[in-house]
């Protein structure tokens, strides 16, 4: 198998970073991060669309494609000071959602045993089964926490008569046994789904999920600290981010919308956090779905939830290779 490029329109790379093949070992070798497009929405429960995310959030920015962004807030390029390659799409037919998933586990799961950081752009929500899967077959299956952003658990059992679809990858991934449940942490729950069947599921695996009425109470920053505190320690991290969590205002390119959700720039941070303090070794991005989209606002906003996380994780990196540290009460300036 040769790189397959964009399974819609042109082979466009995030922002102009270099491409890889990941049938080809010698172009991942001494990739930091790769990035995989998921352009799949065969799971979806009410409007499809999301196979265009990916070349959506691959172009979504004003400035040059050239890879490089040097972020304000992290004095890091997240595109220069990791080697970030892109590897283009996963061909995954939206009619054939087992072959699909099946293929995307295998690409995550060679990314990871590169020694790279699989970073995918999906796609529906489906994904994150093989996403989380294809991670913990090189971390090892119970070793890798969750921190699951989105307006919905996704832990249904059976939907439409099929284990597979966007509103069930968070229960798959726990039954397999590739995730745990008590490090399954959900942020930004709210709205009318699940009911009390799937509830008392999630509550007997010691999941732990912060709704938006939760949030609300207590702010963001005091739920981030548990999780941090929590998943510290753990082998790795992985970091799904459903665009829905965010209000449909600011994000109504997406197939379930759900009002009351966090701000564009709550998320920002969050993600910029998270990929600061832990151990994260995998990313996604899902469910932006363009058709709805309005200016392009979700497709930008995905965009700086990946360059978020890169800027961070550049900074990760350079404070712990002995440089100076960060410190959020310290002015920008002093850092360099
Ligand atoms: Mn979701
Ligand atoms: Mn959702």
């Amino acid at each position: 198998m040769t790189r397959y490029g964009s399974m819609y329109g042109p082979d466009v790379t995030f922002l102009g970073v270099d491409r890889c093949d990941v049938s080809d070992a010698p172009s991942l070798a001494g990739a930091d991060v790769v990035i995989i497009g998921a352009p799949f929405d065969g799971g979806t429960s009410y409007r499809s669309g999301a196979r265009f995310g990916p070349s959506a959030i691959r172009q979504a920015c004003y400035l040059a494609h050239d890879g490089s962004r040097p972020s304000l807030a992290m004095r890091t390029d997240g595109l220069r000071d990791l080697r970030v390659v892109d590897a283009g799409d996963v061909e995954m037919f939206s009619g054939d959602i087992e072959s699909s998933l099946q293929a995307l586990r295998d690409v995550v799961a060679r990314v990871a045993a590169a020694g790279a950081m699989p970073l995918v752009l999906g796609g529906d929500h489906s994904i994150t089964w093989p996403d989380v899967t294809g991670v913990a077959d090189r971390h090892g299956h119970g070793q890798v926490a969750v921190v699951h952003f989105d307006a919905h658990a996704d832990t249904g059992d059976i939907e439409f008569g099929s284990l597979y679809g966007h509103g069930q990858p968070m229960r798959r991934l726990i039954e397999s046994g590739a995730a745990r449940g008590d490090r399954f942490f959900q942020i930004g729950l709210r709205g009318y789904w699940p009911g009390p069947e799937t509830l008392a599921w999630m509550a007997e695996q010691r999941m732990r999920s912060y709704e938006m009425t939760e949030i609300g109470v207590r702010g963001l920053a005091a739920c981030l600290d548990e999780v941090a505190a929590a998943t510290g320690d753990c082998v790795g991290v992985f970091l799904s981010v459903d665009i829905d969590v965010v209000d449909p205002g600011m994000a109504p390119g997406t197939g379930t919308p759900e009002p009351g959700g966090l701000t564009a720039r709550e998320l920002l941070d969050a993600v910029r956090r998270i990929c600061l303090e832990l151990p994260v070794v995998g990313i996604d991005v899902v469910e932006v779905a363009p058709p709805y989209d309005s200016a392009d606002v979700t497709a930008l906003l995905a965009n700086r939830v990946v360059l978020e996380a890169l800027s961070a994780l550049a900074r990760r990196r350079c404070d712990s290779a002995g440089s100076a540290v960060w410190d959020p009460s310290v002015p920008l300036l002093e850092h360099r």
